[in-house]
């Protein structure tokens, strides 16, 4: 069961439960049982859910309720409670501190998404102002050093490599050594995979370890690895060691409970989640964020985080619609920031509005879609971007040039521009409320 589905049905037991009029006991109880019934079948360790189902009852205890209390609020309090508690940890997980080299290396079974989720690190702490690098210390899998190049220059990171050094050990040294002197902040160590566990990897991993003497070991766990996540992180965690733990593909189509059971079983915080494959997927994991989440409450603060940490600059932008202005430049500005905020049905999700605005269209067409309009934009002279639009209407030579330069139609040229003139139209409109909304803010 996949994880969205599995806080659907939960939701769905506290909320039949809280509806109905007659709240006794029994009806308590069948909530609890199917809560704990999706918690298996979401591959959650057995043992686990039996001590959620007592602590539940426990906790609410409903004999014994004052008549007067609101026993719906008691419940559903006791239910977001223990499903924190189930993913918490209760240890704190290492952070990096600014102005120092900060060694994180990687381990895990090959496939589990350690490479991706290495980028997808480097990304996060690049975004935020950590000077980062990757070091690829895998020798083993042909094809690892590319694969890692291959991310780190999309994403503008830094790496280190061998083609021909076929020592790990002596890689990951040298990486992090150049890496040190040149005073990276966040230097991230992937290493081999196998496709089992065996003493090979694990030796590598240790010999990895004393070499670089990392300041945080990150265990990369997929997230349909199911009932076997709890032997596999055990594994690793008496072998090598490791201080947080990645869970990969939790947009799949599998069960993430088991992996969220090695949690319980390691005593091991999540740091983070791999939400897709593109490089802006990977989320920070807070127990309560993410239980908030699975349970349909939204996630205001990890919508605000995201946005920041992608410094748009919304400043003209604002000022602009405060006096009622929006001009093609703010236009193209919006696309673009909506461009940097990673995929579209995403962000879509946490958007109200968005999904409709692309129409149904996937990830791929909706880019596209944006993109053209962005080299429309770009097409057109400072003048034309600075305008209201009219210029164009006056000289419709003008929508056929930009079309030609852009590689885009004059019919597309023209829906940008209604798209535009409706945007103003309500920029108008909004004059009086955004000026009081902005000074809320304090953005002017
Ligand atoms: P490694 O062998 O452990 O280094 O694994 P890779 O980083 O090569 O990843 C294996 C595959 O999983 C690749 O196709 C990745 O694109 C994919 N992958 C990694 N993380 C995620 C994720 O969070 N979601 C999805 N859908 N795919 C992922």
């Amino acid at each position: 069961m996949v994880l969205q589905d599995l806080g659907r049905r939960i939701n769905a037991a506290v909320s039949d439960l809280t509806r109905s009029s007659n709240l006794d006991e029994k009806a308590f109880d069948a909530m609890v049982k199917e809560i704990c019934n999706a918690l298996v079948e979401a591959d959650v360790n057995i043992k686990l859910v039996a001590s959620l189902r007592t602590a539940i009852k426990r906790k609410v205890n409903f004999k014994e309720l004052a008549p007067g209390v609101n026993k719906k609020r008691v419940i559903q309090k006791a239910v977001y409670d223990e499903l924190v508690e189930l993913v918490n940890p209760h240890d704190k997980a290492f952070t990096p501190k600014k102005g120092k080299p900060n060694v994180i290396m990687f381990v895990g079974l090959q496939g589990s998404g350690k490479t991706t989720s290495c980028t997808k690190l480097a990304r996060w702490y690049q975004a935020r102002g950590f000077k980062s690098c990757l070091v690829c210390a895998d020798t083993f899998r042909a094809g690892a050093f590319d694969q890692l190049k291959q991310n780190a220059t999309k994403a503008k990171i830094p790496y280190y490599g061998s083609l021909t050094q076929t020592d790990p050990v002596a890689v990951a040294r040298e990486g992090v050594d150049k890496f040190k002197k040149e005073r990276f902040e966040v230097i991230i160590v992937d290493t081999s995979g196998r496709h089992r566990q065996e003493a090979d990897l694990f030796n590598e991993m240790v010999q990895i370890q004393e070499a670089v003497k990392p300041d945080d070991t990150i265990m990369v766990l997929d997230a349909s690895i199911g009932q076997q996540a709890e032997a596999q992180s055990r594994a690793f965690k008496d072998s090598a060691g490791f201080g947080s733990i990645i869970i990969t593909k939790t947009d799949g189509a599998a069960a993430g409970g088991g992996a969220i059971s090695a949690v319980a079983a390691t005593r091991t915080p999540i740091v983070f989640i791999g939400t897709g494959e593109h490089m802006l997927d990977l989320e920070r994991f807070q127990p309560q964020a993410f239980i908030s989440k699975l349970l349909g409450m939204g996630d205001m603060a990890g919508l605000v985080e995201h946005v920041q940490s992608l410094k748009l600059d919304q400043k003209d932008t604002m000022k602009h619609l405060a006096e009622g202005v929006f001009t093609v430049r703010d236009l193209r500005d919006q696309l673009s920031n909506i461009m940097k905020m990673g995929p579209l049905s995403k962000m879509a999700g946490m958007i109200p509005g968005l999904s409709n605005m692309m129409g149904g269209m996937d990830d791929e067409e909706g880019s596209l879609k944006l993109r053209r309009m962005i080299y429309i934009c770009d097409s057109m002279t400072d003048k034309e971007l600075d305008s209201d639009g009219k210029v164009f209407t006056d000289q419709p030579a003008r929508m056929t040039r930009v079309a030609h330069g852009s590689g885009t139609s004059v019919r597309e040229v023209e829906d940008l521009l209604t798209q535009h003139r409706m945007m103003a139209g309500m920029a108008k409109k909004m004059k009086g409320g955004m000026a009081n909304m902005q000074k809320a803010q304090g953005v002017m």
